[in-house]
């Protein structure tokens, strides 16, 4: 029996789990699929506090792992396949077996929907991003390339538009999904090119982006583009499906919290990405898993 389980090992899980080791909390993390989250995925890290060089995103993970290990917590390599939160202990379950605690920290992130040209992968973190606050500032006074049409989509155009010299926004149809004062936010923006009725077909580069070969989807008339950098924004998706009919989602899936960290089920907490669609950077998520932390000590405390 552990004091908490804290699925998930990003940025939000491992913080959650220094702070609990530290309370004396027993405390287990099970890594999910991806041990070290998303930043798994990102080469250099410069907007956390603490690394006035750049730090690769599996560095700091592992960092922040070790710093979890030291304190005390104790790790499964693998991702929960069921829960039971209907009464306590909670219990966990990793393939055939079973974990129980007297608490739990959901911490399992999300994912950014990815377009699927095989390109798009091999360029990942060589041009090709998901982020724009992380990301936008190595393309100062270059040329990039947005995808998708929704609010996520335009709010990153938008922001590049104070970075980047140029910014195209590539569209699969001719009306945005966006709403419509961002939308006309982007229209009077005169660094944003837009390119209607278009899906990228690959991504150009050996080693580093320098294109997109696009298809219009009326015409089917192909074409390239030059860019150095694109940002694809074509949906995002928390990993909250194992807890559906327990714990309250909103309409995109993502864990709803109040008092900060409580989800619906008393002695069930909520940190990271997997609850939060609006900012989702390492630091946030780190502060949320310290607050998580924080509630669990004070709920256990408290009987
Ligand atoms: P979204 O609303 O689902 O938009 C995804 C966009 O990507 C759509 O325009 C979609 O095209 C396009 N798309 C999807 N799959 C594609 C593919 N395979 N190839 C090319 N394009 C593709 O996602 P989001 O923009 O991330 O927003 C998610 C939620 O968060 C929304 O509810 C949004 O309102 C909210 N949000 C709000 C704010 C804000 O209020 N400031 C900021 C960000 C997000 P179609 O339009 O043709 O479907």
């Amino acid at each position: 029996m552990h004091d908490v389980i804290i699925l998930g090992s990003g940025p939000a899980g491992l913080t959650a789990a220094i702070y609990t080791c530290r309370e004396n909390l027993k405390t287990l993390v099970i890594t999910g699929s991806q041990p070290g989250g998303q930043l798994i995925l990102t080469t250099d890290v410069e907007n956390y506090p603490g690394f006035p060089e750049p730090i690769p995103g599996p560095e700091l993970m592992d960092r922040m792992k070790a710093q979890a290990e030291r304190v005390g917590a104790e790790f499964i390599n693998g991702e929960a396949t069921s829960v039971d939160f209907s009464k306590r202990p909670f219990k966990v379950k990793v393939q055939d077996q079973i974990f129980e605690a007297r608490s739990i920290i959901v911490a399992t992130g999300a994912f950014a929907k990815t377009l699927g040209p095989a390109s798009e992968a091999k360029l990942r973190g060589k041009g090709v991003s998901y982020c724009a606050t992380c990301d936008g500032y190595f393309f100062k006074d270059r040329s990039v390339a947005v995808v998708g049409g929704g609010d996520t989509a335009v709010e990153e155009a938008l922001f590049l538009t104070k970075l980047a010299k140029k910014v195209f926004l590539v569209h699969r149809r001719e009306v945005l999904r966006a709403s419509e004062i961002l939308q006309e936010k982007a229209f009077e923006n005169k660094k944003i090119a837009f390119i209607w009725n278009s899906t990228v077909e690959e991504i150009l580069g050996d080693g580093q982006v320098r294109g997109l070969r696009l298809r219009n989807v009326k015409s089917g008339d192909v074409s390239e583009i030059e860019c150095d950098g694109v940002f694809i924004a074509v949906g995002y998706e928390p990993n909250a499906a194992i807890f559906k009919g327990q714990i309250e989602l909103d309409e995109g899936g993502f864990v709803i919290t109040r008092n900060e960290t409580e989800t619906n089920i008393k002695g069930v907490f909520a940190a990271g990405d997997v609850c939060d669609p609006k900012y989702r950077q390492a630091i946030t998520a780190s502060g949320s898993g310290c607050k998580a932390a924080i509630d669990v000590g004070r709920f256990l405390q408290s009987g």
